[in-house]
């Protein structure tokens, strides 16, 4: 599928609580597609009253269902049901993904649809995999630990990749047989309706997924507070982390994973091999989604020796993509998600050159198409001092510092971050060093000579420092759902 009429697409809205929709609230927020600023929809915003009613649904559902009662192959089964149902779907998810978000259609289509499927099936494989442990105890006693689940999970999703993000949220919980009650951004809210459907067609019983909308402020933070809740799973920015784990504190204490905001290194060295493919490993790597990745590669270090022609390239390969709307056959250039977020970016560009002595090498300006979305041209600025905004900052956007280095110390001291810590690139030919890197670095994954996750979800992602707390994807996601009860037997008689 490469492109769509926008005009075409129909959604449903509401909340989705026990297995059903349901549109009510006073307050509503209208929903627009980035790509040309127009309201296509709206969604109720759920208050107190209405997240009570979806974490109540949670709770009965999970105490009556049979859900984290039921043989686990059965339930895993279902799960597996529930991705063939995502996969079988990509003709109504794609558009539905791509009409709200920055998602190209074909990147939708091909990538994030089967992703998140896949994802669902990967953790479908460990519902009947998991277990506790005979302790070593005493011989007159049996020491035993049971996992069991959470109960409520309450799981709240960014903007950038909705229907990824979610996967890695319910995949591992409903896997563990908790009940998700999911929060999706108030900006792109319709995708996830979509999967509660389809987890109902595969089986999944009506209360173990419900859906609420509305903003972080106010739905986001009473689903986080509400004493129903047994553990909180985040994905966004670093500053609602920090906000939703004081939250979380303060309403009497719950386990959370924080997956947050980065700013993260490209390394490349002189010697690595094959500087053509290595220039679009990074053009890439900040380019892919405009930039609205958390993991995008917003610093490239270069050594001094290969810089200019280096980032000759780069500029060449940014010169290529083509700024469209989500829905238009051969958009490599999406629009920024709102015309806020790219006024933010215009405004840390301007500082960085007006403050931090940084110059503009391309882009810097807004792309032209001939619709009101907000696009943001790819842009390089050279950078000399750590200082600069642009290098500190998270911007959220197609924007690439550039620094050089003479020495491989000199690279590694500038690679380090003082808050992030997400992920990291080098790119060499030389293994000892590429370690040296991955040791030394404060990153939750360093990618060598490559940059971007795999396939193979069997590898946890994560932050050190202030981009977060436990991990997504793994066998580690699917272990935080779970919670650990000691049993002690005394079989002396
Ligand atoms: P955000 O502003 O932090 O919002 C994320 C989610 O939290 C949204 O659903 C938001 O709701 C909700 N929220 C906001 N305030 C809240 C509060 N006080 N209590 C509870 N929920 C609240 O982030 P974003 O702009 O959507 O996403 C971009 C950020 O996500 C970037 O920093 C990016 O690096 C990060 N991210 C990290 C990863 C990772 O794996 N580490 C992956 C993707 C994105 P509303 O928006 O509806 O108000």
């Amino acid at each position: 599928m490469d492109s769509f009429n926008p005009m075409e697409i129909r959604v449903r809205t509401g909340h989705f609580i026990g297995g059903a929709y349901v549109d009510e609230g006073q307050r509503r927020i209208e929903v627009a597609r980035p790509s040309d600023n127009v309201a296509y929809s709206s969604v109720p915003v759920a208050d107190a009253a209405m997240v009570d009613r979806a974490v109540e649904n949670a709770r009965a559902a999970f105490r009556t269902s049979g859900w984290p009662s039921m043989a686990p192959r059965e339930r895993a089964r279902i799960l597996r049901r529930f991705a063939d149902l995502i996969e079988s779907d990509a003709r109504t998810l794609a558009p539905l993904e791509a009409i709200g978000s920055t998602r190209p259609v074909r990147d939708v289509f091909v990538g994030d649809v089967p992703f998140t499927a896949e994802g669902i099936r990967f953790y479908a494989e460990f519902a009947d995999k998991a277990g506790g442990e005979v302790a070593a105890t005493n011989h007159d006693h049996l020491g035993l630990t049971i996992a069991e689940p959470y109960g409520v999970v309450a799981a709240i999703t960014p903007w950038n990749f909705p229907l990824v993000m979610a996967s890695w949220k319910i995949g591992p919980a409903l896997a563990a047989g908790n009940a998700v009650v999911l929060k999706p951004s108030e900006m792109t809210p319709f995708s996830a309706l979509r999967l509660a459907e389809l987890a109902i067609a595969a089986g999944v019983p009506p209360g173990i997924f419900n859906v609420i909308q509305g903003d972080g402020s106010t739905t986001g933070d009473a689903l986080v507070r509400h004493h129903g809740v047994g553990k909180v799973t985040f994905t966004g920015s670093t500053s609602t982390g920090a906000a939703i784990m004081a939250a979380c504190a303060e309403s009497g204490v719950k386990p959370v994973t924080l997956e947050l905001g980065g700013k993260s290194p490209q390394v490349v060295f002189a010697d690595a091999s094959g500087l053509d493919e290595a220039a679009r490993r990074v053009a890439t790597a900040i380019s892919s989604n405009a930039g609205q990745v958390c993991v995008a590669g917003s610093r490239l270090l270069v050594e001094r020796s290969i810089a200019e022609r280096f980032v000759d390239r780069i500029e060449r390969l940014f010169s290529e993509l083509r700024a469209g709307p989500t829905w238009r056959s051969g958009t490599t250039l999406p629009p920024i998600i709102s015309e806020r977020q790219a006024q933010r970016i215009e405004s840390i560009v301007a500082r960085s050159v007006a403050e931090g002595g940084a110059v503009v090498r391309c882009g810097a300006a807004r792309a032209d198409v001939d619709l009101p979305g907000a696009y943001y041209l790819p842009t390089i600025l050279d950078v000399a001092s750590e200082q600069c905004c642009a290098v500190r900052e998270e911007i959220f956007g197609p924007v690439l510092t550039v620094q050089t280095f003479d020495s491989e110390e000199e690279a590694f001291q500038l690679a380090g971050h003082p808050d992030y810590g997400l992920a990291a690139g080098v790119h060499t030919a030389d293994l000892g060093r590429a370690l040296r890197f991955a040791r030394r670095i404060e990153a939750g994954t360093v990618w060598v000579n490559r940059y971007g996750r795999s396939a193979d979800f069997i590898i946890p992602t994560g932050g050190y420092k202030g981009s977060g707390i436990g991990k997504d994807l793994g066998r580690d996601a699917f272990e935080a759902n779970l919670r650990h009860k000691s049993v002690l037997i005394d079989i002396s008689k």
